[in-house]
């Protein structure tokens, strides 16, 4: 049983990250930058997109999966950086959803 999290969590998890991908792994290949990130030392994914555009351009997803479903735990992804991380962590979770 995988944990869903509430529209009201993604939204709090969506404001905190202020519309921009939430990803900071510097080895994810995915990662959106611009020069002005990386002037500021800031290892941050640039990519950001509007609330009404999510599964379009971004999703939320679990930072610990067997974490709460809270928004502290909750990570906002763009498709890109969240494809990375399908590809590197086990897909064992995947899928699941429905069933
Ligand atoms: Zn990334
Ligand atoms: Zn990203």
């Amino acid at each position: 049983m995988s944990k869903r999290f509430t529209p009201e969590v993604i939204k709090e998890a969506f404001l905190r990250a202020k519309g921009r991908c939430e990803c900071t792994l510097l080895n994810c290949k995915a990662h959106g930058r611009t020069p002005l990130t990386l002037a500021k030392g800031d290892p941050r994914c640039a990519r950001t997109f509007f609330f009404t555009e999510q599964g379009e351009k971004w999703i939320a997803r679990p930072v610990d999966p067997a974490g709460p479903a809270t928004s502290a735990n909750c990570m906002i992804l763009c498709l890109q950086c969240a494809q990375e991380r399908d590809e590197e962590t086990a897909p064992a979770d995947r899928g699941k959803t429905g069933s």
